[in-house]
């Protein structure tokens, strides 16, 4: 079963698109569910879910028994909220005052990263005569947003003073827990676990702690705590090529185009802008209806490979914003045939990883930068 989802429906018919296999998410859900047991599970879905489709990708979660959802901006979470979406949601990222009346019409948890804001929250908490849900943000490490750990105390009382606002969670977030090196996660660690004890020695409920990013999940167990918040994992990719490997995950996104035009060229035809590439003998070439501009990278101009019947073919010339193009060599290829530009197709595969090394970049990166004129396909 295939369902498709655009955000306009005139992109229905466009042969280039983004198919996610809802078996692989429950593979890798299932997965995370043997490495954390029945701790409480947020599942990240920030930036369009990776590339894979927000409403859709949360859904899924939700239905596979995630008990909360993870964004990084207002505006995801208010997406989730139109789209019907009832489960908790935290917005993970730092907010601006104005924004504060929006959380709380839409019910969506809020990230109190100073002093300052949780007043702010409690003032309009208070002017709208409703309650506001806060996760508390330390910064052990990560040097983003959130208070130090020195400063964690005067936070919390002011969180405690806040009559408006119901403290659900603290929180911290590892800059290295997929590195080989534990060090430093582990004194991050300690560091918010140190922080948190603050609510047993003023005989305070513990809100949630949560830390663990998938790396953390993956190679860093003591800090599953009492939620974690696993993203690029759950898509069946792991953090890092030295996260180690302790569960099978299974990649649920492939990047799938057509072929769109066919000529033979002689040898010396140069082909796309700047002519970087010129046939060296007489070939083939193949047009494909996708570039730049839907987050084919232009740096894998005469830098990648793509899949067609199964074997692979380079990218040659420059990628233009909608366009590229292949040299197939001796080989045919028809209008409407399949390509694979991230995926699988027979014994061939071209990794997330194959492509984010190409050009210098992480796996994250190439997955959320797949354009939102891309429509996403779920396959079951
Ligand atoms: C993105 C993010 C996560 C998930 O990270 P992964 O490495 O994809 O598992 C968790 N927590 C916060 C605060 C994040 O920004």
């Amino acid at each position: 079963m295939i369902d498709l989802v655009f955000a306009d429906e005139s992109i229905v018919l466009r042969p280039t698109v983004v198919r996610v296999d809802i078996r692989a998410l429950e593979h890798n859900f299932r997965m995370l569910r043997s490495l954390v047991g029945k701790t409480r599970v947020m599942a990240t879905v920030k930036a369009n879910a990776y590339g894979h489709g927000l409403v859709r990708t949360a859904q899924e979660f939700l239905r596979l028994g995630a008990d909360e959802l993870g964004v990084a901006f207002l505006e995801e979470g208010i997406v989730l909220r139109k789209a019907g979406v009832t489960a908790p949601i935290l917005v993970l990222g730092g907010i601006i005052g104005n924004q504060i009346a929006h959380f709380l019409e839409y019910d969506l948890q809020i990230t109190a990263s100073s002093v300052l804001k949780i007043r702010q929250i409690d003032e309009t908490a208070a002017a709208l005569g409703r309650r506001a849900q806060v996760h508390l943000k330390i910064d052990t490490g990560m040097g983003r947003i959130g208070v130090r750990p020195e400063s964690a105390p005067a936070l919390f009382d002011a969180a405690v003073e806040a009559k408006h606002c119901d403290i659900r969670g603290v929180f911290t977030h590892f800059s290295a827990s997929h590195a080989a090196d534990p060090g430093f996660t582990r004194m991050q660690l300690e560091r918010f676990l140190e922080a948190t004890r603050y609510f047993e020695r003023h005989s305070l409920p513990m809100p949630l702690r949560h830390a663990a990013n998938s790396a953390a999940v993956l190679q860093h167990p003591e800090a599953i705590l009492d939620m974690v918040r696993p993203g690029i994992m759950l898509y069946g990719v792991y953090p890092s090529a030295e996260t180690r490997r302790t569960v099978e995950l299974r990649p649920a996104l492939s990047f799938l185009t057509r072929v769109v035009y066919f000529k033979s060229i002689p040898a010396g035809a140069p082909l796309g802008y700047d002519h970087t590439w010129v046939a060296p003998v007489g070939t083939r070439i193949v047009t494909l209806p996708v570039g730049y501009g839907d987050g084919y990278s232009r740096k894998l101009s005469n830098n990648a490979d793509v899949l067609i019947h199964g074997k692979r073919y380079p990218v040659v010339g420059m990628i233009s914003m909608d366009q590229c193009m292949v040299d197939i060599g001796g080989d045919s290829a028809f209008n409407g045939d399949e390509v694979v530009l991230i995926g699988r197709q027979g014994e061939e595969c071209i990794t997330v990883e194959e492509i984010a090394e190409r050009i210098g970049t992480i796996p994250y990166e190439v997955l959320t930068s797949i354009g939102h004129r891309v429509p996403r396909e779920y396959i079951a």
